[in-house]
């Protein structure tokens, strides 16, 4: 038994590295996978408040569009000092007039933590949920974490966005300074992503 019978899924998202990274994961089940840009499908707005909430609306909108399940996904650090802050604004938390600037973004997450004279050790958590959309209207939702604490300063030029400054548990380095391969196989996205799979493809089927 399967999630979907199709052999063709959608990945409801315009970022490249994503599309090909999911592809990868699926080509050994016979699953290909096609694109947002390829149904020249534009970005709905992000207007919920929650990570499930986010990828519902983008895996719902290219399910319907298309007649195809798609996959969308919602990702973020939640900071438990900041009543879980920056969440599903994460991203937006790095905007600037000329583009994203995550040393900011970073900057701006311990001033907040300062301000409130948050104790440390900072508790953090990464989130990762991905929404499988079927046209037939339904959802799997497939949540994944990664739990650790945020340091200061910034460590290692590794990996994107916030990734020198949180340190996952178990690891005395933070994912800056961690081996890619590593934390893709230990992050919120690989959290979920095995989730997912062992819905889709369990064992046998
Ligand atoms: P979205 O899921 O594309 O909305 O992006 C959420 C934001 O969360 C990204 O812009 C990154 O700043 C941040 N983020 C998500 N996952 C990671 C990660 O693995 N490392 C660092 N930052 C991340």
């Amino acid at each position: 038994m399967t999630l979907f019978a199709d052999k063709t899924l959608l990945v409801a998202s315009h970022n490249k590295g994503k599309i090909e990274e999911i592809a990868h994961l699926l080509e050994p089940y016979g699953i290909a996978v096609t694109s947002a840009a390829e149904h020249g499908l534009s970005e709905p707005e992000e207007t919920e408040t929650t990570f499930v909430g986010n990828a519902r609306i983008k895996a719902h909108y290219a399910a319907k569009e298309t007649g195809l399940p798609a996959l969308a996904d919602d990702s973020g650090l939640e900071v438990d000092a900041l009543d879980g802050a920056p969440g599903v604004y994460t991203a937006d938390w790095a905007e600037t007039p000329t583009g994203r600037d995550f040393k900011m973004a970073m900057a701006k997450v311990h001033d907040a933590l300062l301000a409130k004279g948050a104790a440390t050790p900072w508790r953090a958590r990464f989130c990762c949920t991905l929404v499988l959309a079927l046209p037939d209207g339904t959802d799997h939702v497939f949540p994944g974490t990664m739990d650790g604490q945020l340091v200061w300063p910034m460590r290692g030029d590794q990996g994107h966005g916030y990734d020198p400054v949180f340190q996952p548990d178990g690891y005395d380095i933070t994912f800056g300074e961690m081996d890619r391969w590593e934390k893709n196989k230990i992050s919120h996205r690989a959290d979920a992503f095995a989730k997912f799979k062992a819905a889709c493809f369990p064992e046998g089927s």
